[in-house]
């Protein structure tokens, strides 16, 4: 089957826009220590052209004001907004909203409750609130399986206890995306589900904003912060539960496997803003007698990354167009690849662009110092690294059969090589 990574020339013209757009027009935010309402309000007459140009909450299916532009056309959008990370909220897709938005799409399904649209959905899509999806606990990430939330019915009411952190954005979010236990009496991928929870709904305490790597100083109440939770006895409507009951873990990987793809192009986006920043570097420096571009070892550098971008890039493609033809599911191996790959081409990108700028490239007068930062956390969050190979390698080992003798074992195939071709070999012999 050939595989067809190609866009029409009316799109080609939309990416070519937002180039521009996003370099003349959100670069010069990043500079700037604004607020967040004076982050919201910056933003304010860029959201309105983004939608004026139609390529406002891209992700999302037409009947849902999206682009319905399938992963292949949403990843090539995603490259270039991700250069940026004030960019995915101008144009209505950063994360978790994106995400969250779909997840509501996909739980409105097959629960037939169609009101969370006009609830959740639609406001959430217009930009009037925000949301955050609260899954990770102190003591279970990377293992789901070991989340101690609860949500218990009681009437026509769920009961919620836990303790959640790493809720992104859950400090400015309206709305928070619970997982929690609602069955313990079955396995966690039956037992468990998903609850939209007001933020303001009593019993809820948004504890602190987790200072990180990325943010090393608390900031309480600004996008991109990643918050603690203490959910107790917050009591929500039953019909808040997203999709069916115990349907958590279903909905989860439908949510994060687009989730995946833009991950990977924003991170190629980030790549290569790095490698720019490498390669204006090694033609400009002078020192021990030549420019930067003229020693090997920076040659050998251009090279690896160039050559690393390139494969990250055609990988996380190639997994968006799968993902168009035959959907999620069968593209998990692809998804998973990109997931650890395209994390370390990030990281191994921006670790030469700084090497190569020295003192500046540590420096805050650059951006690179944050973009290194940042890149730290996408080989743990979405799935540690280590995870996503464990997939990798257990569905791709699924195909081998244990045997006695190797099958490549030369005597043996010599002594079947010669019972083949008996004939012949006694013809020579004569
Ligand atoms: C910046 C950032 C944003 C995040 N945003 C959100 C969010 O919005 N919502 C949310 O719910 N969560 C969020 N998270 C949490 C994230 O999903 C978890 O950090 C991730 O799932 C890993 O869980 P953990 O941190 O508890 O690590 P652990 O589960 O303790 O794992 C620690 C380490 O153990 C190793 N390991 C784990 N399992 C295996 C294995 N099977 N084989 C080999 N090694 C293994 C890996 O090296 C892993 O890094 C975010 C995290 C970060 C860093």
């Amino acid at each position: 089957m050939a595989w067809d990574f190609s866009t029409e020339p009316e799109f080609e013209e939309k990416l070519a826009w937002m180039r521009g757009f996003v370099r003349e027009e959100i670069f010069p935010l990043e500079t700037l220590d604004l607020t967040h309402e004076q982050f919201l309000k910056a933003i304010a007459p860029m959201q309105a052209e983004v939608r004026a140009q139609g390529l406002w909450a891209a992700h999302l299916p037409p009947e849902l004001g999206g682009g319905g532009f399938g992963q292949v056309k949403l990843g090539l959008m995603h490259e270039i907004l991700g250069q940026c990370s004030m960019a995915p909220v101008v144009f209505g897709n950063n994360a978790p909203d994106s995400g969250n938005a779909e997840l509501l799409a996909v739980g409105m399904e097959s629960s037939g409750r169609h009101d969370h649209r006009e609830k959740f959905l639609q406001p959430l899509l217009d930009g009037k609130i925000r949301s955050a999806f609260s899954m990770t606990e102190p003591g279970a990430g990377a293992d789901p399986t070991l989340l101690t939330t609860t949500a218990l019915r009681d009437g026509d009411e769920w009961v919620i206890n836990g303790h959640k952190w790493f809720t992104s954005n859950g400090s400015v979010a309206d709305i928070l995306l619970v997982m929690a236990v609602t069955n313990s009496d079955v396995h966690p991928y039956q037992g468990s589900s998903m609850i939209v929870v007001p933020a303001d709904a009593p019993g809820v305490n948004i504890v602190r904003d987790i200072p990180t790597m990325e943010h090393p100083t608390e900031h309480f109440g600004r996008i991109g912060g990643h918050s603690e939770v203490i959910y107790t006895d917050v009591r929500v409507p039953y019909d808040n539960l997203i999709g069916l009951e115990g349907e958590g873990f279903v909905l989860a990987q439908k949510r994060l496997g687009p989730g995946r793809i833009h991950h990977c192009m924003r991170w190629l986006g980030q790549s290569k803003r790095a490698f720019d920043m490498l390669c204006e570097r090694a033609v400009s420096r002078y020192t021990h007698g030549s420019v930067l571009a003229e020693k090997q070892t920076i040659q050998n550098w251009v090279a690896d990354s160039m050559a690393e971008m390139s494969a990250a890039r055609l990988m996380t493609l190639q997994a968006a167009w799968k993902m168009d033809q035959v959907g999620a599911p069968a593209a998990r191996v692809e998804i998973a690849m990109i997931k650890y790959y395209g994390a370390t081409v990030l990281y191994n990108v921006i670790d030469r662009a700084i090497q190569i700028h020295g003192s500046l490239g540590f420096s805050t007068d650059l951006p690179l110092e944050h973009m290194y930062r940042a890149a730290r956390a996408a080989r743990i969050y979405d799935g540690p690294d280590e995870v996503h190979k464990v997939t990798v390698a257990r569905k791709t080992l699924k195909d081998y059969k244990p045997v006695e003798v190797p099958t490549e074992h030369v005597p043996t195939r010599r002594e079947a090589a010669k019972r083949k071709f008996a004939e012949i070999l006694d013809m020579t012999s004569e």
